[in-house]
């Protein structure tokens, strides 16, 4: 774990070396990496646009283009929403050092374990949020303080799972009487892809739903009249001060409401403004607008020990059979002669794997419809230790 910094250090650390990128290379043909902002520095769960027809989906909230809904079972009755978790995956933050609890082993050692003993090695959170997957994860314990949108797909890291508890458990200590908050999808057991998400493949997203003060049920619109805006908050100041989170997406109505909030109990104004609006050009905001985002927030953690063991244990965990080649989705304008089998193999997939990620019970596809197709990720580890952006902590005094 890195040592907590201040803001001030945090900008010094601007200096210190880059976040490596990871580069992708499969899956369709694709355009260049997208410009960054002024002194923004690539980091790695950037999926790269690719060209106007395909592309890594949703490029922005205007042009997420909904598959059909899938997935109420569990609650999720809108998939549009989810697919705008990917936006924001490019933070242009710089990293620090992190003292790694393997960092002692050789790749032949890390190999040995892995074949004789793989539980020893900890979780580890493989590519990224939106072409990952998951090995030694841990799912998330049942507690007095949460209950589970639904009881699958809360396998996450260690770390985020501890994140996510400790500051859940964090508003329940401070506000008795507090009602279980719903926690929805974190990652399959094994990660991958995940209906109806684009993202939450790493073990690193969690959906989480808002304190209400009306205990409305999961996936409610939060708004001014029923948005525990104390215990929202709580959480919220939390998992940026206590957790290395990486963004929380919240729509900008509920920032609003959050942030008058925030003000009106005296938290220092500079911080605020680079918790909600970043450092322009250099610091991305850590609460970020994406359509759909009323109903329940989302958060993604970066995991400075499951990452960087995925680094390093990356090739041998494919070489080995432990996980699967991670996946990724682009998004398909179908044309007129184009069928389930062609773009199988164009996108080099399969037609069940197509027709299960767009919840297609036929094989028949239709022109101009825009369909999701998953497709194999070849982005590669970056050859460079992960490093992650310091947190960015409230002054003290
Ligand atoms: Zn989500």
């Amino acid at each position: 774990m890195p040592p907590p910094n201040t803001l001030s250090a945090l900008l010094q650390g601007l200096t210190l070396l880059a976040i490596v990128a990871f580069t992708e290379s499969g899956c369709a043909p694709e355009a260049g990496p997208a410009p960054l902002a002024p002194g923004a520095v690539r980091a790695p769960q950037g999926a790269p646009p690719g060209t106007a027809k395909q592309r890594a989906v949703p490029a922005s909230p205007s042009d997420a283009n909904p598959p059909a809904a899938v997935g109420d079972s569990d609650g999720y009755h809108d998939a549009a929403a989810e697919l705008d978790d990917d936006i924001a995956s490019a933070p242009s933050e710089v990293g620090v050092e992190i003292e790694h609890p393997l960092a002692h082993m050789t790749t032949d050692e890390l190999e040995k374990a892995l074949v004789s003993d793989p539980d020893s090695l900890g979780s580890m959170s493989v590519g990224t949020p939106n072409a990952g997957r998951l090995f030694n994860g841990v799912k998330m314990p049942e507690g007095e303080h949460w209950r589970f949108a639904s009881s699958d797909a809360v396998w996450g890291t260690e770390e985020t799972v501890g994140f996510v508890t400790r500051c859940i458990e964090d508003v329940a200590d401070r506000f008795p009487g507090t009602s279980p908050l719903p926690v929805g999808h974190i990652s399959s057991r094994k990660g991958g892809p995940l209906s109806p998400h684009v993202s939450h493949q790493s073990g690193r997203d969690v959906d989480l739903g808002y304190y209400y003060t009306d205990n409305s049920p999961w996936y409610t619109r939060a708004r001014d009249t029923n948005l525990d805006r104390p215990r929202t908050w709580q959480l919220i100041r939390c998992l940026v001060a206590e957790t290395d989170v990486e963004m929380i997406l919240i729509d900008v109505s509920l920032q609003r409401l959050l942030r008058k909030y925030a003000e009106s109990i005296g938290e220092n104004p500079s911080w605020l403004d680079s918790v909600f609006d970043g450092v322009p050009g250099r610091l991305l905001p850590l609460l970020r607008h994406a359509g759909g985002h009323a109903t329940h927030l989302h958060v993604r953690f970066y995991n400075p020990i499951a990452q960087e063991t995925a680094r390093r244990v990356d090739p041998l965990l494919l070489r080995h059979g432990k996980v699967s080649p991670p996946m990724r989705t682009v998004s398909y304008r179908a044309k007129k002669g184009d069928t389930l089998g062609k773009l199988a193999r164009r996108f080099h997939t399969t037609v069940p794997a197509i027709k299960h990620a767009n919840g297609l019970r036929s094989s028949l596809i239709r022109a101009n419809v825009t369909y999701r197709i998953p497709c194999p990720s070849q982005a590669l580890a970056p050859s460079r230790p992960v490093r992650i952006p310091p947190r960015r902590l409230p002054p003290t005094d």
